[in-house]
């Protein structure tokens, strides 16, 4: 195979594994952006090239020349885009695979809502104030951190009560809606323009998960328990096919990654928008049921990238496919 020009990089956390197995798979080279300390599974499973190390992921901009005189297509992730901001990202002259612009929208929860509502899809309610509060909400804070710190409130007082340790952030209240939060993977060809699924996956969250493997007697005894949402793994999920249609419908009305919760009564409530690779894609590093439909060989998301990459490369289309 002729060796592709460009080499991929990103930041070595978050899906980076996956990035690099697709691209090694369709015969790129692989540059892994580590903090100190974290280049060890970029090492012990063949994923980087080359390794370059940064005391702090702020430093990232300070290593873009190096990037860009070995040529380097950068891959956003969740960490990318979490350590560095989008305000950052925006700057970087190093080649961006994807478009830069839709950071500002997923990583601003207002505009993100925007986004979703004009697409004509259901979101769980908003309030303005505490004071407003007249169901059980989720309070999310800024930006995404995997769950972290994310609590209930059911009324103003138990507000007031809980944000006590969060009181400098900014955050939303959001209706909880009960129901199955469904992650959908979807990859969106601005070649083609078309969307593929390339997955779909719930998490499994510390402590929300394991709740329910204590009984109702014993939590009430431990009235200091309160649900968290702190991310600590994927499970691959295959759904009810008779589903299907109404998630490739909604994946065309946005063309990204949502998600997602469905309830008892069939309603989805889409509740999140990730315009980037998801964590949730890595347990289909051979692929998905649905890409094994489609491909009928080994398909990552990390590798549909890199084989956009290629059809750029071939057609002579670039600029189509990087920010
Ligand atoms: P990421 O960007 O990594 O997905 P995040 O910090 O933006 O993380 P969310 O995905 O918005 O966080 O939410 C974290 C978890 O909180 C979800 O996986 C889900 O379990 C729960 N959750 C979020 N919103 C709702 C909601 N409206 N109703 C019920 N549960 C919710």
């Amino acid at each position: 195979m002729a060796q592709p020009k460009y080499r991929i990089a990103t930041i070595g956390s978050h899906s980076a594994l996956q990035i690099f197995k697709g691209a090694h798979d369709e015969g790129f080279k692989t540059i892994a952006v580590c903090k100190k300390g974290s280049e060890r599974p970029y090492k012990m499973f063949n994923s980087a090239d080359e390794i370059i190390t940064l005391n702090s992921y702020r430093d990232f901009p300070k290593i873009q020349n190096e990037l860009i005189k070995k040529n380097a297509i950068i891959i956003p992730h969740g960490s990318f885009v979490t350590y560095m901001g989008y305000e950052e990202v925006e700057k970087l002259k190093v080649n961006y695979y994807g478009n830069k612009k839709i950071l500002k929208w997923e990583s601003d929860r207002y505009l993100e809502r925007q986004w979703l509502t004009k697409s004509g899809l259901k979101v769980p309610l908003l309030f303005k104030k505490p004071e407003d509060i007249d169901r059980l909400v989720i309070v999310k804070f800024m930006g995404a951190e995997g769950g972290r710190g994310y609590f209930l409130a059911k009324d103003k007082k138990d507000f007031y009560r809980k944000i006590k340790p969060y009181q400098l952030r900014k955050y939303v209240l959001q209706e909880y809606i009960i129901g199955v939060p469904l992650f959908i993977h979807y990859f969106y060809s601005s070649l083609t323009n078309e969307i593929e699924i390339m997955g779909c996956d719930i998490r499994y969250e510390s402590n929300v998960d394991s709740l329910g493997r204590i009984s109702a007697r014993d939590q009430i005894v431990l009235p200091k328990i309160d649900p968290s949402y702190v991310i600590v793994g994927n499970i691959p999920v295959v759904v009810r096919e008779s589903f299907l249609p109404r998630l490739i419908e909604m994946g065309e009305d946005v063309v990204k990654t949502l998600e997602t919760i469905l309830t008892p009564e069939e309603e989805i409530f889409v509740f999140e928008i990730s315009a980037r690779i998801v964590a949730g894609t890595n347990p289909f590093i051979e692929g998905s049921p649905y890409t094994w439909l489609k491909y009928n060989k080994p398909m990552s998301t990390g590798r549909r990238i890199a084989i956009e990459i290629k059809n750029a490369m071939n057609k002579n289309q670039m600029k189509k496919i990087l920010g």
